[in-house]
């Protein structure tokens, strides 16, 4: 699967860190970030970014891998509320999946995503992984 060096730099932001768009007008805030805050439709959008700590909401597991991921079959994905208040869909790591469970407390950690076959770019994430030190263990 080609991986191009291009739209991961205009994706940095997405990919590389938890930017989000907090609206000032409404107080919205959006993952991820957008000019336009969709609930009252004002242009004054501020980009901030994640602490990167939330809970998990729920999860399941991918037995069948999208090309490019097939070495982390199974995947575990996840539904993470951040502590911004944004529920974003995000890759567990790190877990047994016998230790998530509803309210576990997740953080947010840089890993490999997949290598590009093609042109042998790594490209890099994030996914979550359980905190250790936060009652979840
Ligand atoms: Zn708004």
């Amino acid at each position: 699967m080609k991986i191009s060096p291009s739209t991961s730099w205009r994706l940095k932001d997405t990919l590389y860190r938890l930017a989000l768009g907090k609206c000032k007008k409404c107080g919205n805030i959006k993952f991820p970030y957008q000019k336009i805050c969709e609930v009252c439709g004002s242009l004054d959008v501020e980009k901030i970014f994640s602490k990167g700590t939330g809970s998990l909401v729920d999860y399941t597991i991918l037995y069948q891998a999208r090309d490019g991921f097939e070495k982390q079959s199974p995947m575990i994905v996840g539904l993470v509320r951040l502590d911004e208040g944004v529920d974003i869909v995000a890759p567990i790591t790190d877990a047994e999946p016998s230790k998530l469970k509803e309210g576990v407390r997740v953080e947010a950690v840089f890993r490999r995503m997949r290598n590009d076959s093609y042109n042998g770019l790594i490209q890099y994430g994030i996914k979550f992984r359980v905190v250790l030190d936060a009652g979840n263990n």
